[in-house]
């Protein structure tokens, strides 16, 4: 049994090993890399449910390292936090995203995700308030999206900041709402316009009583408070209908369309036909 152990020890050492190996590559390839070149942008729409219509369209970065392939954002995004380079990141983003959007139908917004340091650090808010000035895109059509980790970094700067933006014009969506530690303060001390149901609560909901009533009770106060409520990670006709059942009106997911380069305005094809 203590050959097993030790056996154990080393693999998960050597385990652990190559996963810090592969990380310091990363942060290598991060440093070097040529932004304007190896990120891209894929969309996903958010659709609202009653109409079928395009709610917002999400944009979701993508890294293609020549060195080494497809990073996911989630890889990459917390360690560009970690080395100081998501504000470069999120301006190469951005100004596409907002190049993209002047070619986009007057009516469909865009959903921009914000790290934690560019909501925490004021001329990166203030870059972002200034391209959308200078952009000819009414701000009403741009949403930023911050996470409750980037509010619970500093939370009197993204107070700050996140009235800045809605000033401006923009709207604010609370992303990965309820997996955070302190949700409801964010609801009672934040003005912000939208909010996005993470995913964990979704994906359970058709055998989950306990999720069903999360998801219910988070939609009545939304309805109070005036804010619009997406869920996000629909994969399945029986989730949006349970969905649907409990009240929810926006939603997003794979059921409707994965993120990608290309994707259509159309609105939803059968949306009338739920039961
Ligand atoms: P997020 O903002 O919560 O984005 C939603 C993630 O869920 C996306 O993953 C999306 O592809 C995925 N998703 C959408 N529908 C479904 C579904 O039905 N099922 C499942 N299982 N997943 C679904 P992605 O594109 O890999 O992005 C991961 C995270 O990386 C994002 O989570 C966001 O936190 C971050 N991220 C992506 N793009 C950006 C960006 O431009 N800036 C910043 N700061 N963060 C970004
Ligand atoms: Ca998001
Ligand atoms: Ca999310
Ligand atoms: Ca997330």
């Amino acid at each position: 049994a203590k050959r097993n152990d030790r056996g154990t020890a080393v693999l998960f050492a050597a385990r652990h090993e190559t996963i810090i190996r592969q990380e310091s590559r990363i942060e290598q390839g991060l440093r070097q890399a040529d932004l304007e070149r190896e990120l891209s942008l894929v969309f996903q729409p958010v659709y609202d449910l009653q109409s079928g219509e395009i709610y917002s369209v999400e944009a979701l970065a993508r890294w293609n390292s020549p060195e080494l392939g497809l990073i996911a954002p989630d890889i990459f995004f917390p360690m560009a936090e970690k080395t100081g380079r998501v504000n470069g990141l999120t301006r190469v983003l951005f100004n596409r995203v907002l190049q993209d959007v002047a070619t986009w139908p007057a009516h469909i917004g865009i959903s921009f995700n914000l790290s934690a340091r560019d909501l925490a650090v004021s001329e990166m808010v203030n870059w972002l308030i200034t391209r959308i000035g200078q952009s000819h895109i009414e701000p009403r059509r741009i949403t930023f999206e911050v996470t409750e980790t980037a509010i619970l970094r500093d939370f009197d700067a993204a107070r700050e900041h996140i009235d800045l933006l809605r000033q401006c014009g923009a709207r604010v969506a609370l992303d990965d709402f309820g997996i955070g530690f302190s949700s409801l303060r964010y609801i009672h001390e934040l003005e912000i316009d939208c909010l996005k149901i993470d995913r964990s609560f979704i994906n359970p909901i058709v055998t989950n009583p306990r999720s069903q009533s999360i998801v219910k009770t988070v939609f009545d106060m939304c309805e109070n408070f005036g804010i619009d409520c997406v869920v996000e990670g629909v994969e399945t006709a029986e989730q949006c209908d349970v969905l649907r059942y409990f009240g929810a009106r926006y939603a997003q997911g794979y059921l409707f369309a994965r993120p990608a380069a290309d994707f259509s305005f159309d609105p939803l094809a059968d949306i009338g036909s739920q039961p």
